[in-house]
Order: C-alpha cells, then structure tokens, then sequence
C-alpha cells in the first residue's frame, strides 16, 4: 500500500469513529472519501459500520466514480463525492453524513433551501470571516438514482463555487474541503447550526 493512502485510510478509519460516535452516521449509514490523486479518489466501500472500519474498507474509484478494484462493492453514492473532485481540484475530502437533525430539518425546510444567517459558528465554513453574512445550503430532493440527483447537484456547484455543503432531503448532507480536517470542522459547524434550527423551530412552535 502507497504511503499517501495509507495515510488518506487512516484519516477515513479515524473520520468514520469520530462521525459513528457523534452519531451522525448510524451503522452503515454514510460515505467518506478523500482525494488519491489528482484524477483518483479514494472511497468507503458499500455496507460497512462507520464506527468499525478497516484498512480493507476503502477502495480507489476515477472521477467518473467507476470502481478501480474489481471485486470491491462501491457505494451507490460513489458518484456525488467523485463529482466535487472533479469539479474543484482543491479539494481533498468529502463527507456524507445522515444525522437525525439533516435529515428532520431538510423535511421541515419548504423549498429548495436552507439561509443561515447570524450564527456565530458560520466562520467555520471556508472562505467565510464573519457571522453577519448569509450561507445558503440548498436541499435536494432524494433520489435513488444517483446520476439523475449528480446532475441537480452540478448546476447548483456551477452556480455557486462557495458553496460549502448540501442537504439531500430525508437523507443527509455532503459537505467538503481541501483535508479531512476541514471537512470534519464543517460537518461539525452545520450539525451545530441544524440543531439550533430546530430548537428555535420548536421553541417557536412552527417552522421556519
Ligand atoms: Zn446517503
């Protein structure tokens, strides 16, 4: 095993222990991948607990999201993480995570998107240095065809190069940046801001 995916297994291994224990990735719940090389990445295989993975668990894909290791089964959501590699070259990790709060609250969201605004923890996203500006995170609908919901996906990343992560509806969020750490702190900056969401929401008793 090359040194560089040994390491990019390791970050997976240790991302999947950290994100099962939150408990934003129930059992086999989930994908994790991070970025091989410059036209390869590297994935969590189908059907695997997220809390117990191994150095076996993983395999190479192109950025088509065509598994390079014939006999290895690719998660059916290979293609939404080889995407984002293709679309921006720096980044280096991407997360999908399927915590309660992304999922209840992409259900309790009309439309096709969700505005944060005035929330402290806003700087954890890239490129973002204050809290009075506005992150939109918008919400697809779910869809068991992959490449029809990759082709919703793709307009919206065109359209909106800072976009720093998306709700599929009833399902769970994708989110990304240059390496694992960054993806981790953003995956834990929206989980936050979802559960302040929803508290305010019942708080209110209504919806947004
Ligand atoms: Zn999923």
């Amino acid at each position: 095993m090359s040194d560089i995916r040994e390491h990019l297994t390791r970050q997976i291994i240790e991302a999947g222990r950290f994100l099962y224990g939150r408990g934003w990735s129930p059992a086999t719940s989930s994908n994790y991948s991070a970025r091989l090389a410059a036209d390869r990445a590297l994935l969590t295989v189908s059907g695997k607990h997220k809390g117990q993975l191994g150095v076996d668990d993983v395999l190479a894909t192109d950025l088509a999201g065509n598994s390079l290791e014939p006999g290895k089964k690719p998660s059916a959501e290979t293609l939404l993480h080889t995407q984002l590699y293709a679309w921006r070259a720096e980044i280096g990790a991407v997360l999908h995570t399927h915590s309660v709060n992304a999922t209840v609250l992409s259900r309790l969201t009309p439309g096709d998107r969700l505005e944060l605004q005035d929330y402290e923890l806003q700087k954890a996203f890239a490129g973002v240095s204050t809290h009075e500006g506005r992150v939109t995170v918008p919400i697809f609908d779910n869809d068991q065809d992959i490449a029809r919901l990759a082709s919703q996906v793709q307009p919206w990343l065109d359209a909106h190069p800072d976009c720093p992560g998306y709700l599929i509806r009833g399902h769970g969020l994708y989110t990304w940046g240059p390496r694992m750490d960054d993806a981790l702190r953003q995956v834990e900056a929206f989980e936050f801001i979802f559960e302040c969401e929803l508290k305010e929401m019942s708080l209110r008793g209504g919806t947004r």
